[in-house]
């Protein structure tokens, strides 16, 4: 079961493309970084990317990295969204499927052993990049984070309004 099931394993799990040491995986003889977009870098419905994530990719590329997005998302998406970015982006890529994920590797001369693909869905990114034995690296999808924010926002409004109606309740007895 397990031996099925390891095709679909990250080599890491992290938290976010935050939690990734970046400096040493160019130390271990990685080269090149292929992105998922939509949940890796920002949600579905984030246009451009954000200012932490254009500093971060002028990081990564200082170290030595090439850089790609490759996503399974429209042209128009991906285009727009690699406005500010200015890398090799790859739309419709078609992941799990190899072709786009190797096309992007032949375009920035990266070979199997030095590259990473880093993604949030294990059926498309990490199976993906596992068919071709790249490192892999899954991380928390950004809306089930929103969505865990958003819960706890909503836990602390519950809070702070049972203690609003139960003051209010009390100055209405009292009037
Ligand atoms: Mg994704």
């Amino acid at each position: 079961m397990i031996l099925l099931l390891k095709r679909f394993f990250p080599s890491e799990y992290v938290d976010s493309i935050n939690h990734i040491n970046y400096k040493k995986l160019y130390e271990e003889g990685y080269r090149g970084i292929l992105f998922d977009v939509d949940n890796t870098l920002v949600p579905y419905d984030m246009e451009h990317p954000t200012k932490q994530i254009i500093d971060l990719f002028e990081e990564i590329k200082e170290i030595g990295f090439e850089i790609a997005l490759v996503s399974n998302n429209n042209e128009v998406r991906i285009t727009t969204f690699n406005e500010k970015l200015q890398v090799l982006a790859i739309h419709k890529a078609l992941k799990p499927m190899t072709r786009n994920i190797k096309r992007a590797m032949q375009s920035l001369k990266l070979k199997k052993k030095n590259t990473i693909l880093v993604g949030d869905q294990i059926f498309t990114d990490i199976y993906g990049g596992n068919r071709l034995k790249l490192k892999t690296i899954l991380v928390v999808p950004i809306s089930e984070k929103e969505q865990l924010i958003t819960k706890i926002k909503r836990n602390t409004e519950k809070k702070i309004l049972n203690y609003y109606l139960k003051k209010v309740k009390k100055n209405d007895s009292k009037n």
